[in-house]
């Protein structure tokens, strides 16, 4: 894509009321604009980022057997009166609406409900089992704070992951399956590293649940680190255990972390009220055992801004990146200039490679800070002075490293580094 051509622009100064890096240097590089507090519009180069994150996280669920649909925001209440959690007062999280007629209406914080509802119409026999419907799609919450930038807003993309199993066990052995493909995603992300699968409480579900928590600074929880097996224990369930669940070792190291995903066993909380059955084997009717797994594509997005942005700007892994290349042109009105850069990017273009082209009539100095904060992955400037000794100058964004490399190679070399 040609710059001049990009919608955003970038601004120098970050917006007076955000204190959170992420949104900081978000806004500031065009990514996103804050409509109200706690409520993010992502732009082209934001949702670039957002969509492959989003991809990443369907390869995995659909490996391991997820259908995607997609529910609406607009929510009955007959479900939740159903379940006991329509009432406003205990679940201050709602956000509600009404028709004309005044009958009120949920705005989706999350789906168990009607999914649960829904599934009725598709479940009838043991044959019917198990089955793993998943989504992306627009959770709203009135979440108490939001200084959090897009790690934490009222209106946010969650996918979540709903399994249908005949019993517990059917359940476990998918949901071994879930953390290893949640495993994949962190992994995919840039988030591998510093990611601990987190022993945690089940809230009102389940005794306990998993969490997938990655370590930074922002992180609102802490965790309790066995770094030999990248496990950790969530501070609310300390008390109860103490040690490394796998290894036993109690010299936990205390660590603040993001939840980028969690994964919860619901059993039949959800179908017994729901009335959600099928008929086994020996026509006994039976109650579904279910399950949920939650990513926050925006939380991921956000914990990669926090983990690996520095005093320049942002840092993309190249997985998520926007753009691949940013083809920076220092062209001086030098039309042999131009036309190798314009040149470089129809090949790179044409080798399938995202390349964000830098045509702007603009000062050296000024597309260089701007190539920096927008953080894309490699940097290729062409300059009367690089085509004079016929070599492009090549930068890492991530490790600062500069590279000179002929022109003749540069095709193969953005091909080896992309
Ligand atoms: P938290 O404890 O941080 O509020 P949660 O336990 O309420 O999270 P879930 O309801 O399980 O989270 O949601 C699943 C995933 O959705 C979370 O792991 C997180 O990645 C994401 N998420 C939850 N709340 C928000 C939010 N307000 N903004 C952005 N992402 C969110
Ligand atoms: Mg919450």
């Amino acid at each position: 894509m040609l710059q001049s051509k990009l919608l955003t622009k970038t601004r120098k100064d970050g917006p007076k009321d955000e204190v959170s890096k992420n949104a900081i240097l978000l806004t500031r590089a065009g990514y996103v604009n804050k409509e109200i507090a706690g409520v993010y519009s992502y732009l082209p180069l934001g949702l670039r980022v957002l969509n492959k994150i989003n991809n990443i996280i369907r390869e995995e669920m659909n490996a391991i057997g997820g259908q995607e649909l997609f529910l609406t925001a607009l929510q009955d209440s007959a479900p939740w009166k159903a379940t006991d959690r329509w009432d406003s007062q205990k679940m201050d999280i709602w956000f509600k609406t009404k028709l004309l007629n005044n009958t009120e209406l949920g705005l989706a914080f999350t789906h168990e409900e009607p999914l649960t509802a829904l599934m009725k119409n598709h479940i009838r026999s043991f044959r019917d089992l198990p089955t793993y419907p998943y989504q992306i799609q627009t959770k709203f919450r009135n979440e108490a704070r939001a200084k959090s930038g897009i790690m934490r807003s009222r209106e946010f993309l969650m996918k979540d992951l709903y399994s249908f199993s005949k019993d517990e066990n059917e359940h476990n052995i998918f949901y071994e399956k879930a953390k290893i493909a949640y495993k994949k995603v962190f992994e995919k992300v840039g988030l591998g590293d510093i990611t601990y699968i987190t022993f945690a409480s089940g809230g009102s579900f389940s005794k306990y649940s998993h969490e997938f928590q990655t370590v930074t600074s922002a992180g609102e929880d802490i965790i309790n680190c066995c770094d030999k097996c990248m496990i950790a224990v969530n501070s609310e369930v300390i008390k109860e255990q103490p040690a490394c669940p796998k290894c036993g070792n109690t010299k936990l190291v205390e660590k603040k972390a993001s939840e980028v995903g969690n994964i919860f066993t619901l059993g039949t909380k959800f179908s017994e009220p729901l009335g959600l059955y099928y008929v086994n084997e020996k026509n006994e009717k039976l109650s579904v055992f279910m399950g949920c797994y939650g990513i926050g594509p925006g939380r991921v997005m956000g914990t990669v801004v926090e983990v690996f942005a520095d005093d320049k700007g942002l840092v993309w892994p190249k997985a998520i990146a926007p753009f691949s290349v940013h083809i920076i042109e220092i062209s001086g009105d030098s039309d042999k200039v131009k036309k190798s850069a314009k040149d470089l990017y129809e090949k790179l273009e044409k080798m399938g490679i995202e390349t964000l082209y830098d045509d702007r009539d603009l000062r050296a100095g000024e597309k260089f800070n701007d190539s920096d904060l927008l953080g894309i992955p490699l940097r290729i400037v062409v300059s009367e002075k690089g085509l004079a000794e016929g070599v492009f100058e090549v930068k890492d964004r991530a490790s600062g490293k500069v590279e000179m490399v002929k022109e003749k190679d540069i095709l193969e070399f953005v091909e080896k580094n992309k």
